[in-house]
């Protein structure tokens, strides 16, 4: 009998406890995901490169008899030996200037390393989830997006190398699931944040707290008035693991997110508020392709899966606040310039 703790099945028919592979383990979402996991009674086999992510990140696990490592690049095939019940995909930099600076690696993650983790859990008989992303709908018209918006997305520019990627991603997964192949998931997963957040990554959570702990001004990319939907980290993990678990009457993917927007100017305010600064604000250029609005809409992810996020934006940028200031990132302030951004993140 397969065992349950907490209404979520943790061990296979011979009542051993789940074996989840984890690609992208030690990076910001991964290693909560390894916690959460590893909390929940599987164990953990955390698969990453350190190419976009930080030793730091699963220090804590490291020491936990339900936890091991295993260094390698997705790109090549995986010489991963035994049991394996679960394979989260989680492998590829996230962030607009680190999957940028080096574009082909992004989508050579994306595809390959895809095709490669798919073709492990088929040959082991595991179930597969694929991080997928909200940028799979690209600038979109629709608004907010549906999983039925197939999405408006320039196939040339400079973020096409993750976006395309991950589409090329899903493409895949429906491929194998369709071929009877592979039992898989798909979560489209919007703007995600929390502790662990790489400071210097270049998304705005992570700059504009560091640039309010510092003194430094705030740097609003265009007008300020395009909107993103935030999530915590912990409401975001829960729903990976209730998605990979659910019995799906679903083939197609699923967003997770929270649907609370903010435009990009008062979320600088609230972050200045949280941490008590009086910044200034400076205009920089928009990137080449920024979306102007995103919010999920996840009315699938309640009916199929019951879940929401629970925790408000103010609660989770405290957490969020509080770790950055324990990690002294306000004393080692990394504020590139513009010109640099690429530059800075070029040997990630
Ligand atoms: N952004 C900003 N200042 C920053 C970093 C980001 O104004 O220092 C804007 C960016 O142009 C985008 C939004 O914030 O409109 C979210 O950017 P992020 O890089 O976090 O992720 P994205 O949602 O674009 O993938």
């Amino acid at each position: 009998m397969a065992r349950m703790q907490n209404g979520t099945v943790i061990s296979n028919g011979n009542g051993a406890p789940y074996v989840s592979v984890v690609a992208g383990g030690a990076g910001f979402l991964g290693s909560h995901l390894c916690e959460a996991l590893i909390a929940s009674g599987h164990q953990v086999i955390c698969v990453d490169s350190f190419v976009s992510s930080s030793r730091r990140n699963i220090r804590s696990l490291e020491s936990s008899p339900d936890f091991r490592l295993f260094e390698a690049d997705v790109c090549e095939p995986l010489g991963l030996r035994g049991r394996v019940d679960r394979v989260y995909n989680l492998a590829c930099a996230a962030s607009p200037p680190r999957y940028q600076a080096d574009p082909i690696h992004t989508m050579t993650t994306s595809v390959v390393g895809s095709l490669n983790l798919l073709r492990l859990a088929e040959a082991r008989g595991a179930r597969y989830l694929q991080a997928s992303t909200s940028e799979v709908y690209g600038d979109p018209e629709q608004h907010p997006q549906s999983e039925s918006y197939s999405g408006h997305v320039n196939c040339t520019g400079p973020r096409a190398c993750y976006d395309e990627g991950k589409r090329a991603a899903e493409a895949l997964c429906f491929d194998f699931l369709r071929l009877g192949r592979v039992d898989v998931r798909v979560a489209r997963i919007f703007n995600t944040y929390g502790p662990r957040m790489q400071p210097d990554d270049g998304r705005i959570v992570s700059n504009f707290i560091v640039q309010a702990l510092s003194g430094k001004p705030m740097t609003i990319y265009g007008t300020g008035e395009q909107t993103r939907s935030f999530c915590y980290v912990s409401d975001l993990v829960r729903g990976l693991m209730a998605l990979m678990e659910a019995r799906l009457p679903h083939e197609g993917p699923v967003n997770l997110g929270n649907p609370d927007e903010h435009r990009v100017l008062e979320f600088a305010r609230i972050v200045a508020d949280l941490v008590g600064a009086r910044n200034a604000v400076r205009h920089e250029a928009l990137p080449t392709d920024d979306p102007r609005r995103r919010c999920p809409d996840i009315s699938l992810a309640r009916e199929l899966l019951g879940w929401e996020p629970t925790v408000s934006l103010r609660d989770g940028l405290r957490e969020t606040i509080e770790w950055f200031r324990s990690t002294e990132v306000a004393s080692h302030p990394h504020d590139p310039a513009p010109e640099q951004r690429m530059a800075a993140t070029a040997g990630k």
